[in-house]
C-alpha cells in the first residue's frame, strides 16, 4: 500500500485538499477523526484518561476536551501521560484504516504528521502551504475565533520552514480553490504512478 502523508498548519487547506482527492476516489485516513474516535464513550482509552485525570467528562459521558486541554496545556508531564494513553491506540487505528483501504494509494491527513511517529507510516510527504496571514484570515472566517487564538495555535505548531523542509511535494494554496484542485490533479497522476511502481 502506497501512502501519502498530507499535512499543513491550521487553516492551510488540508480538508479542502483531501475533499478534492476523495472525489478522485482516493481513500482518506484522517488522524483528527481517529483521535476523537479512540476516546469515544466505551473505548478503553477514555477509561484510562479518567483513571489518570479524574472524571473529565461531559454530562453525556463523552470526553470534556476543553477541560482536558486546560490540564495538559499547563502541565508537561500530564501532556506526556495523555499522549502515552492515546498515541499507540491512534497509531493502531490509522494502521488498520490504511491497510483496509482499497484505493490505488491512500492519503493520511494529519496536522501532527511530522511531529511524532505518524510520518513513519507514509512513503511521501505532501505539505499544503499558505502565508501565515492567510492562515489567520481563513481560520478566523471559518471558525469565528479571535485572531490571537489562531496565532497561539500557530506558535504551538511546527514552524513553516521545518515543515517545508520535510516535504517531498508542496502545494501552495494562496490562490483560488481552482488552482488548488489543478495542482492536486497533477500530483494525483504522479501518485498513481508511484503507487504502481511501489506495488509492482
Ligand atoms: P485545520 O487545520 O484547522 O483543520 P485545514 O488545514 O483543514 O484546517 P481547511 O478547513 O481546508 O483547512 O481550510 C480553511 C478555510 O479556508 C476553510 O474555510 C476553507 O474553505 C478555506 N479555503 C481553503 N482553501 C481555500 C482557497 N484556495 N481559497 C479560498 N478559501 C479556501
Amino acid at each position: 500500500m502506497f501512502v501519502v502523508g498530507l499535512t499543513g498548519g491550521i487553516g492551510s487547506g488540508k480538508t479542502a485538499a483531501t475533499d478534492h482527492l476523495a472525489r478522485r476516489g482516493v481513500t482518506i485516513v484522517d488522524a483528527d477523526l481517529a483521535s476523537r474516535a479512540v476516546v469515544a464513550p466505551g473505548e478503553p482509552a477514555l477509561d484510562a484518561i479518567v483513571d489518570r485525570f479524574g472524571a473529565v467528562l461531559q454530562d453525556d459521558g463523552s470526553l470534556d476536551r476543553r477541560a482536558l486541554r486546560d490540564i495538559v496545556f499547563s502541565d508537561e508531564q500530564a501532556r506526556r501521560d495523555l499522549e502515552a494513553i492515546t498515541h499507540p491506540t491512534i497509531g493502531r487505528e490509522l494502521y488498520r484504516q490504511i491497510h483496509t483501504s482499497d484505493s490505488p494509494y491512500t492519503v493520511l491527513v494529519s496536522p501532527l504528521l511530522l511531529e511524532g511517529s505518524q510520518k513513519e507510516m507514509v512513503h511521501r510527504i505532501l505539505v499544503i502551504d499558505v502565508p501565515p496571514e492567510l492562515q489567520v484570515a481563513r481560520t478566523v472566517a471559518r471558525d469565528t475565533v479571535p485572531e490571537t487564538q489562531v496565532q497561539a495555535i500557530m506558535r504551538a505548531q511546527m514552524d513553516r520552514e521545518r515543515r517545508l523542509a520535510a516535504a517531498h511535494d508542496v502545494v501552495e494554496n494562496h490562490g483560488p480553490l481552482r488552482h488548488l484542485h489543478e495542482r492536486l490533479d497533477a500530483l494525483h497522476e504522479t501518485y498513481l504512478e508511484l503507487a504502481q511502481r511501489h506495488g509492482g
